[in-house]
């Protein structure tokens, strides 16, 4: 059965000849990696309800090879948090990022995630940018999937041209650093 509607991913620049294809690993490594984030939703509330169908049939993220969703952090790297977090559940929002693997990423999944949203009150903390690093924030109460899916490309955008030692860079350690996470 012929199946010409399938679509690959275009690959990295470089040097092509009879035979041969020549790029940088940095490139290689970020297309890899770009197209196979695994997921591990952190969903405390209403935004977790729009994940779930962003993970269904219609919108599929599975398109971008991340139809894998982990609930173990140590075989998940795309940290999804999409919920009101309060400021008793931050320590456990610290402990499940700290046991993910390098190179992990965080999507900030709604207003509340981003910023505490509406609830701008004593127990709910106002972003989880005060207790981990944030590489995408998605706005919206709640972000319909589309915005959902569009956070997955900008931070899909931003694996692919991450160099591979970033993370042993002096910058990632300061980062680190300054939320007390060795
Ligand atoms: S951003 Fe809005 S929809 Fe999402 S968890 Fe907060 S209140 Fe619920």
């Amino acid at each position: 059965m012929s199946d010409s509607n399938t679509k690959m991913v275009a690959p990295p620049e470089g040097v092509v000849g009879e035979g041969f294809f020549a790029t940088k690993l940095n490139d290689v490594v970020g297309l890899a990696r770009a197209n196979s984030l695994w997921p591990l939703p952190f969903a405390t509330s209403c935004c977790g309800i729009e994940f779930m169908a962003t993970m269904a049939s219609h919108y599929d993220l599975a398109r971008f090879g991340s139809e894998r969703v982990s609930f173990s952090p140590r075989q998940a790297d795309m940290l999804m948090v999409m919920g009101t977090i309060s400021k008793k559940m931050g320590p456990i929002l610290r402990q499940v990022y700290e046991q993910m693997a390098e190179p992990r990423w965080v999507i900030a999944v709604g207003a509340c995630a981003s910023s505490g949203g509406i609830f701008d009150t004593y127990s709910v903390l106002q972003g989880i940018d005060k207790v981990i690093p944030v590489d995408v924030y998605v706005p919206g109460c709640p972000p319909r999937p589309e915005q959902i899916v569009d956070g997955v490309m900008k931070l899909q955008e931003l694996v692919r041209s991450e160099s591979v030692r970033r993370r042993s860079s002096p910058e990632y350690q300061e980062l680190l650093a300054s939320y007390n996470i060795k």
